[in-house]
């Protein structure tokens, strides 16, 4: 019993001596570009999450550390006392495997983020594929309209423009990032961004439901990311003259059949709105769907060039 304990633990050992310079390592690169995040929202947490499980891995290590050096100790043990060892070394144990599973879980998460990559390259819609969805959706104008969203969203993160937020925003992402905002204003800090240069892009899926119209973008793209304190000019995060280089996942919502209040000719009101044309001058009614706003941004690559 006790052996099979001292196995285990020295099985997870080594898993957590392998294991540890990976979690520091993505911990690390979590504070890098913390705030980089308006669309960092999701990096900003998984970040601090990384950098969570690491702490706690090393209060494990401490203790199992501690707890073999008193087995160590030399002096025999009465029955009692290797009961009260084996229910502690259990305790030990079961904090390990609790603490494991966390790193496990994360260490699982982070691969299969960077598969995503992968899956998602070769998941990327051909027009044909749109076609049968939406025909309306042409790849090469979403993605410039996509990359100009992102762009529009970077510059009114970075000058602290709640209104236009609001604009492209839905309103779950757009309080969410009012309140990282109103963080980083509170610590005198600027987000400065810009140079946008989008290198590639793809359709990863269109879902239709009901009125509303889902779009999930891949976006890779290079741009100038730092903060300054707008009181000393100073840089507190990332590099002033690097470019970043980030690809992310972008989920967009729009709302089709917008209602028509008008026509579009006569400008008559048009009462009826199941009606397909004007009731005066028979002019065809087509329902507009509205623009997309941006419902979340995911970081699944993140570096400077
Ligand atoms: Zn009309």
């Amino acid at each position: 019993m006790k052996n099979k304990l001292y196995k285990g633990l020295l099985i997870i050992f080594a898993i957590f001596v392998v294991l540890l310079p990976v979690t520091i390592a993505t911990a690390d690169s979590g504070w890098g570009s913390s705030y980089h995040s308006s669309g960092g929202s999701s990096h900003h947490s998984s970040g601090s999450s990384s950098h969570h499980s690491s702490s706690s891995s090393h209060r494990s290590s401490s203790s199992s550390r501690s707890s073999s050096s008193s087995i160590n100790g030399g002096e025999p043990l009465t029955p009692l006392e290797t009961v009260i060892m084996v229910i502690f070394l259990l305790f030990i144990l079961f904090i390990i495997v609790m603490t494991f599973n966390g790193i496990i879980a994360a260490f699982i998460a982070a691969v299969r983020k960077s598969n995503g990559a992968i899956d998602t390259h070769m998941n990327i819609m051909t027009q044909d594929r749109v076609d049968k969805i939406d025909p309306s959706i042409n790849i090469e104008n979403t993605l410039k309209e996509v990359f100009d969203l992102f762009t529009k969203v970077q510059d009114a993160w970075s000058e602290f423009k709640y209104d236009e937020l609001r604009k492209y925003l839905s309103d779950e992402l757009f309080n969410n990032y009012k309140m990282q905002l109103e963080t980083l204003e509170l610590e005198d800090g600027k987000n400065v961004m810009g140079d946008y240069k989008y290198i590639s892009g793809g359709i990863i899926s269109i879902d239709k439901k009901k009125n509303l119209e889902e779009l999930r973008v891949k976006l890779h793209v290079e741009m100038k990311d730092y903060v300054i304190n707008t009181k000393t000019n100073k840089v507190t995060h990332g590099e002033k003259n690097g470019i970043m280089d980030n690809t992310y996942i972008i989920t967009l919502e729009r709302s089709l059949n917008n209602e028509i209040t008008n026509c579009p000719d006569c400008g008559a009101k048009i009462k009826n709105q199941a009606s397909q044309k004007c009731e005066f001058c028979d002019a065809i009614l087509v329902k507009g769907a509205s623009k997309f706003v941006m419902v979340k941004k995911e970081t699944i690559k993140s570096g400077y060039k």
